[in-house]
């Protein structure tokens, strides 16, 4: 279906995935390759509802072999390349995949895991040439009749970051991965014309999906980075038109001071998003070089849930209103009941994107995923009167203090705008007296010699008492995923430590 859809119309020979600064793959290709890794893939023995685990790192052929899965109705499940054996051997246990795909330096590694589930193991390397998965692939045909799939059929395994606990499969249909990047298309008005840098890693929802479906269903050229390099990405920037990036790689390149107005002179649209961007690098991007980031909202279960608009106001710290064709709404925990606008609540969406629930976890499902067909995200929020919605956080990281909610951003952005702050992580901490006790994990700017005393002091001019931290920690950085995630469960643990 989406398949179908990104080759309509399309011209054949306009590029579609252009590697780095070199090879370059025609929408014709890019046909041609997606029908003979079908073939390859029933060749090793993949059947329509199948799963094809990936561990591989990012190259044009792991977007095909994504293509051909979902050409052949098995469902593809990308892994974090980050994940060690240990992790690997719970997915796939998991997930029990037909096919277990990896880069040829893992194969020793993967060899046991992939037996201990009954997994056919084939390699893929990055440069387009190495690892099993390609043996013999010019000799099968260029065309391939994709296997016929609803809406509602399985296309993705999705596993959730594990920012809150143990990662969850969230199951993605055809429909969920179609209707949101056809959305997408119209919301942020993508064209063949565009050309897209993509920096982001292909294993989760940002880059696979949100980087990767929106500019192909447009008929647009994806140039594919290894990873985010400033130097690769204002190179990139010369002939890009869009960026998707999360709030790291604005910060990073607010860092270089080659980034300015003639670095992005041909870009129309920067997107921001997989965690929070703040207000103040919204401002800052947009004194250097002109542009307004574009903030959205979503996650692996949904696709993209929110956005602000292409043309009207992008709100800083808002992640706008809803798309179009999804219904966003904030409500009271306990009883679900809507709550107006400018009070915090949790957030629930509803809408075409959203998943058909967790991977052999029915209670989970049954609890997040409501029968009517809302699905509660586990993150707090609140809508303005005219609909914008703003994140505070995430339910599992509100601080609750003597039996009153502490909503960790609200102290996080008084923190940072103190003089000598970089930034701050608010977290709760066991407390024998107040259930849990505020503690703010602080990086200071360079040189900068801010105290506990100090930020304290100044926050009880801002902040009620008790969402005052009761203690200030000092780190070199805070921990985060490759998705610039703050990692709050583990600074909780690390914080509970008994220092050394
Ligand atoms: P897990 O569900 O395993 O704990 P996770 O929620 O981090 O991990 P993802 O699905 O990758 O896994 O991330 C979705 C989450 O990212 C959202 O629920 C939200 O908390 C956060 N997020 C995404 N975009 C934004 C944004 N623009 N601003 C703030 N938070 C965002
Ligand atoms: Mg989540």
């Amino acid at each position: 279906m989406l398949f179908r859809a990104i080759m309509d119309g399309k011209d054949r020979a306009a590029p579609a995935l252009i590697s780095g600064w070199e090879r370059s793959l025609s929408y014709g290709e890019l046909a041609d390759a997606t029908a003979r890794m079908a073939h390859r893939l029933i060749a090793l023995g993949v059947a329509p509802g199948d799963r094809i685990a990936v561990q591989t790192g990012k190259s044009a052929e792991t977007l095909i072999l994504y293509l051909a899965t979902l050409r052949i109705s098995a469902a593809y499940l990308p892994l974090n390349t980050d994940y060690t054996p240990a992790e690997i051997a719970y997915f796939l246990g998991d997930a029990e995949p037909s096919l277990f795909v990896v880069d040829p330096a893992a194969s020793e590694s993967a060899g046991p895991l992939a037996s201990e589930v009954g997994a056919t193991l084939a390699t893929l390397g990055t440069d387009g040439k190495s690892g099993s998965l390609l043996d013999g692939l010019d000799t099968f045909p260029a065309t391939f009749d994709d296997v016929p799939r609803g809406a509602d059929d399985l296309a993705v395994i999705l596993y959730t970051s594990g920012t809150t606990g143990r990662s969850k499969g969230a199951m993605l249909s055809h429909g969920n991965l179609y209707s949101n990047a056809a959305t997408l298309v119209d919301a942020w008005r993508f064209t063949a014309d565009d050309e897209l840098l993509h920096a982001l890693p292909v294993y989760h929802i940002h880059g696979l999906f949100v980087a990767t479906n929106v500019p192909l269903l447009a008929g647009a050229r994806i140039r594919l980075l290894p990873k985010f390099e400033p130097r690769a990405v204002l190179r990139g920037l010369e002939t890009a038109t869009v960026m998707m990036g999360v709030p790291t790689f604005y910060t990073r390149l607010l860092a270089d001071p080659r980034l300015d107005r003639d670095a992005t002179k041909g870009m129309r649209l920067f997107v921001s998003g997989s965690a929070p961007l703040l207000a103040e690098t919204h401002r800052a991007w947009e004194e250097r070089t002109g542009h307004r980031v574009l903030e959205r909202y979503g996650m692996s279960e949904t696709g993209m849930n929110t956005s602000n608009p292409y043309d009207g106001e992008r709100r800083p710290g808002t992640v706008g209103p809803a798309l179009s064709g999804v219904s966003v709404r904030v409500v009271d925990e306990a009883s679900r009941a809507p709550l107006p606008a400018g009070e915090i609540g949790m957030i629930e969406v509803k809408g075409p994107n959203v998943f058909t629930g967790y991977w052999r976890m029915p209670e989970k499902t049954a609890a997040e995923l409501k029968a009517d067909g809302w699905f509660v995200t586990g993150d707090l929020g609140q809508l303005s009167a005219d609909s914008y919605l703003e994140i505070v956080g995430r339910g599992k990281d509100l601080v609750i203090t003597g039996g009153l909610n502490v909503y960790p951003k609200e102290v996080e952005t008084e923190i940072d705008a103190l003089e000598g702050v970089e930034e701050s992580a608010v977290i709760g901490l066991p407390d024998a007296d107040f259930g849990e006790a505020v503690t703010a994990v602080v990086v200071r700017t360079p040189g900068s010699t801010i105290g506990e005393a100090e930020i304290r002091a100044a926050l009880a001019t801002r902040l009620a008492r008790f969402k005052l931290p009761k203690t200030v920690i000092f780190v070199d950085a805070l921990p985060r995923n490759t998705m610039g995630k703050v990692q709050k469960a583990a600074l909780r643990e690390q914080a509970m430590m008994p220092q050394a």
